[in-house]
């Protein structure tokens, strides 16, 4: 189990994800992404302005998934 929080995933709070995979954490990052939009958070739709920004180039959107895997594979596992 490792933990990232919702800033390292490119949000914008320090709500923290626990997962055992990053796809697992990417996922659970998205789903707490989706109700800040919903509740409409400037914060986070701030933060979301400049994923949808990365997002438009695949290669961008590659390599800051690639980075970020990396990250959460460096994380020492929880105690
Ligand atoms: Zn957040």
């Amino acid at each position: 189990m490792k933990t990232m929080t919702c800033e390292q995933l490119g949000g914008a709070c320090n709500k923290e994800f626990k997962a055992n995979s990053f796809e697992e954490i990417a996922e659970m990052s998205k789903i707490h992404g989706m109700e800040m939009f919903q509740i409409g958070d400037k914060e986070h739709l701030k933060a979301m302005d400049k994923m949808q920004e990365i997002m438009k180039t695949p290669e961008n959107m590659k390599a800051w998934f690639e980075n970020k895997r990396q990250e959460f594979e460096a994380l020492p596992e929880d105690k």
